[in-house]
């Protein structure tokens, strides 16, 4: 989907933040963004920055660090061996996608003072291009995920397969707010699934609708890069 752009970022930014409701976060999404659009966007309010890339981050880290009040938000896709590094980066990880991943997480956390909040990324329909649990396999990781104590586990992530119609994505992210309330309603101990973290600029006014509580915004703020 191409995405027609008027204005700067700031009015872009402002455009989209009032037609949001106040329960919905926006994570400009800076992969391949300059640190100069980037600080246009933190002046016009912007706070959560999501990357797709550890070493990314780190370095855009470095340029913006009179920033003090940023939050960093990994949405990409995160080796284990990178676990240990995207801990020291980023405050939230979207797309935590294994069991695995999430058990290394936990252990290399228990080290630091940080408690990260992470999200797990389903995938409700097969998907080659993407990772994520399927359903019944996030079910039956619950008992594990739910030992883990250094994680903060918020809710569920999802990106939908590309193709669908508009009626197909709104009935995916919906299916992804029951699966977290179904999860809310088995009462864990530490799994917590108050977040939906679900819309991009293709389809955010849609996983609104659908309850999304954080939407991933790239090219509608910063254009196609
Ligand atoms: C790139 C990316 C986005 C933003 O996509 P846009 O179409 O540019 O809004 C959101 N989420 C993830 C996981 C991404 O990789």
């Amino acid at each position: 989907m191409t995405v027609h752009l008027v204005g700067t970022i700031s009015e872009r930014v402002a455009q989209i933040q009032s037609s949001l409701p106040a329960s919905v976060r926006l994570i400009a999404v800076t992969k391949q963004v300059s640190v100069e659009a980037m600080r246009e966007a933190y002046a016009a309010g912007i706070r959560d920055f999501g990357e797709s890339k550890v070493q990314e981050a780190e370095n855009k880290q470095t340029e913006l660090a009179d920033l003090p009040d940023v939050v960093w938000h990994l949405i990409g896709h995160l080796q284990t061996n990178k676990a240990q590094k995207a801990l020291q980066y980023f405050q939230w990880i979207h797309s935590v996608d294994s069991l695995k991943l999430a058990l290394r997480l936990d252990r290399l956390a228990a080290s630091l003072t940080q408690k990260p909040q992470i999200c797990l990324q389903v995938k409700l329909l097969p998907d080659p291009d993407k990772y994520g649990w399927k359903t019944a396999e996030l079910l039956a990781d619950l008992t594990e995920l739910d030992q883990c104590q250094h994680l903060q586990i918020k809710g569920l992530m999802t990106i939908p397969p590309i193709g669908l119609s508009d009626a197909e994505v709104l009935q995916l992210f919906e299916q992804n707010r029951q699966l977290a309330n179904k999860i809310q309603a088995q009462n864990w101990q530490r799994v917590q699934m108050q977040d939906l973290s679900m819309g991009m600029s293709g389809d955010f006014p849609l996983a609104v609708q659908a309850g999304a509580t954080m939407i991933r915004l790239g090219r509608v703020l910063f254009g196609d890069s």
